[in-house]
This record gives structure tokens, C-alpha cells and sequence, in this order.
């Protein structure tokens, strides 16, 4: 599976990716440091949900809900 870089939307394997970024939930793939420092500084910019990944850690937490 391939995820999109958001700052300059390359296309990246999930291992080739420079570094792996979770913001909100989601995982975003960062191609280079050029990228990731882009990312960092304009977060509400770049952070599109539907270009990363949710973060796994969300979904291995089991549900339990008061009611
Ligand atoms: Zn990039």
C-alpha cells in the first residue's frame, strides 16, 4: 500500500518513508527531512486525514462504553 507524502505528494511505501508522523489519530509518511520539517511547522495545513493512516494504537484500545 502506497501513502501520499502531504507536503509534496509523493507517493511512499509504507517502509521507505523517512519518518512516520501521528497527528490526531492518524499516521502521516514523510518522504525526507525537507518534508517533515514542512510538516511540523504547518500541521492544520497539511494534516489531511484521508492522505494518511489511522493509527492503530486507536483501534488495538478496546471500546468500552458507559451506559
Ligand atoms: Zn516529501
Amino acid at each position: 500500500m502506497l501513502f501520499k507524502d502531504p507536503v509534496c505528494g509523493k507517493r511512499l511505501q509504507r517502509g521507505k518513508a523517512h519518518i512516520v508522523i501521528e497527528y490526531e489519530g492518524v499516521n502521516y509518511f514523510l518522504c525526507c527531512p525537507r518534508c517533515q520539517t514542512e510538516f511540523e511547522h504547518n500541521l492544520k495545513l497539511y494534516a489531511r486525514p484521508e492522505l494518511g493512516e489511522k493509527a492503530k494504537k486507536l483501534t488495538q484500545v478496546p471500546h468500552r462504553r458507559h451506559s
